[in-house]
């Protein structure tokens, strides 16, 4: 039977010609092959879309980090120029809220080089629409090393669960690493990989019985490295908030969502938005050893509270309609509760400076 997924049809095509492929490298043709990969295509974010994200979700959370960056800016001798850098923007919309809110610093505003760290070239033209009111000029990089050599403040909202990842098998041989090969019918399938490794690539703190994934995501190194020489050498700060871990563990999330609703990771190549859970408490470490000083993790909902979410929201509520601030409550439920975003998503802090930044628990 012809294949009607394109992507699909090319990935079968490569594990006939050279056998079974990593996790990484499927997560990867999904979501970035140039042509029908989920990102080149643009990448259905919203309410109409595939998922929904917390900018999206409500103005609110753009303004909180706008609030959290420039107050970062003023803890850091508020450099001039500096570079205000987005890591997968999406839509544009946090940097559109974070610079609604960093006019009212004029000192910020005008000091700020918006650099926006996109592949793909659909959602660059989005984020340029969404900024053209914005009255800041945008340059777009490919990649962090394309950034201009200046301090930086760096913020990346979901962007590091969309870096492939692989997944690592615990069996009563040792740890394989997952593949994605052809069943008998020719369908994809997930199997593992023969040979036995003494370890997987990241240290565990507790042995791990047979039948544990443990996942890894080399690209997600390989840019926690460039933030950390980064901001090392030009001084700055990055803020990442994505779903995830504060706290070492094992476990599958390798995960597929399509018009929000969760699908199998193999159903639709290049067709659905497919992610893993990012683990702070390892990425924290990476920063701890390339030097940063300070390294601060916090669970969403506590840091937006802590930032004033509620009293942002009863601002915005008290000139607004009814219904207006039904849709608020309702955002802020979405942001901040245990049962929505709140616990599910974490927030985690780095710089080579020694500070303690708003929202953490360890805040001054
Ligand atoms: N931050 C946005 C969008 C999250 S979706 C929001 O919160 O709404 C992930 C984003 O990362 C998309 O913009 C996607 O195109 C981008 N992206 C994925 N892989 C990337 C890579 N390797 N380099 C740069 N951007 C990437």
């Amino acid at each position: 039977m012809a294949e009607p997924n394109p992507l699909a049809a090319l990935i079968k095509a490569e594990i006939e010609a050279t056998g079974p492929i990593t996790v990484s490298h499927y997560m990867h043709l999904c979501l970035n092959h140039p042509t029908h990969g989920y990102y080149a295509a643009g990448a259905p974010i919203g309410a109409a879309g595939d998922f929904t994200t917390a900018p999206e979700v409500s103005q609110l959370f753009g303004e909180l980090i706008g609030a959290w960056l420039i107050a970062a800016w003023e803890q850091l001798g508020r450099p001039a120029p500096f570079a205000l850098t987005e890591l997968g923007p999406g839509r544009g919309t946090l940097m559109k809220d974070v610079l609604r809110v960093a006019r009212s610093v004029p000192a910020f505003f005008e000091a700020a080089q918006v650099i926006m760290v996109e592949t793909s070239a659909p959602l660059r033209e989005q984020q340029c629409a969404t900024l053209s009111a914005s009255g800041k000029p945008v340059t777009h990089a490919a990649s962090l090393d394309a950034v201009p050599p200046l301090p930086s403040l760096i913020v990346a909202n979901e962007f590091l669960d969309a870096l492939p990842a692989d997944q690592w098998v615990r069996t009563d041989k040792g740890w394989h690493k997952r593949k994605i090969g052809l069943d008998a019918d020719g369908a994809l399938t997930f199997g593992l990989d023969p040979t036995p490794h003494p370890q997987p690539p990241k240290a565990l703190n507790a042995p791990a019985p047979p039948g544990s994934v443990v996942e890894h995501s080399p690209a997600q190194d390989a840019v926690l490295t460039s933030l950390c020489d980064h901001l090392n050498s030009q001084g700055g700060a990055a803020l990442m908030i994505d779903y995830g871990a504060l706290e070492p563990g094992t476990g599958d999330t390798l995960q597929a969502v399509r018009k929000h609703e969760k699908t199998g990771p193999l159903t639709a190549p290049g067709s659905t938005d497919l992610t893993t859970h990012v683990d702070f408490h390892y990425l924290g470490q990476l920063a701890s050893k390339a030097g940063l000083q300070t390294v601060q993790t916090a669970t969403q909902g506590g840091f937006l509270v802590k930032l004033g979410l509620l009293e942002r929201a009863g601002q915005l509520g008290a000139h607004a309609s009814e219904a207006e601030r039904d849709a608020i409550s309702i955002a802020v439920e979405r942001l901040a509760s245990d049962a929505a975003m709140g616990q599910l998503f974490k927030v985690m802090a780095i710089s080579p400076a020694p500070l303690a930044f708003a929202g953490f628990e360890s805040e001054l």
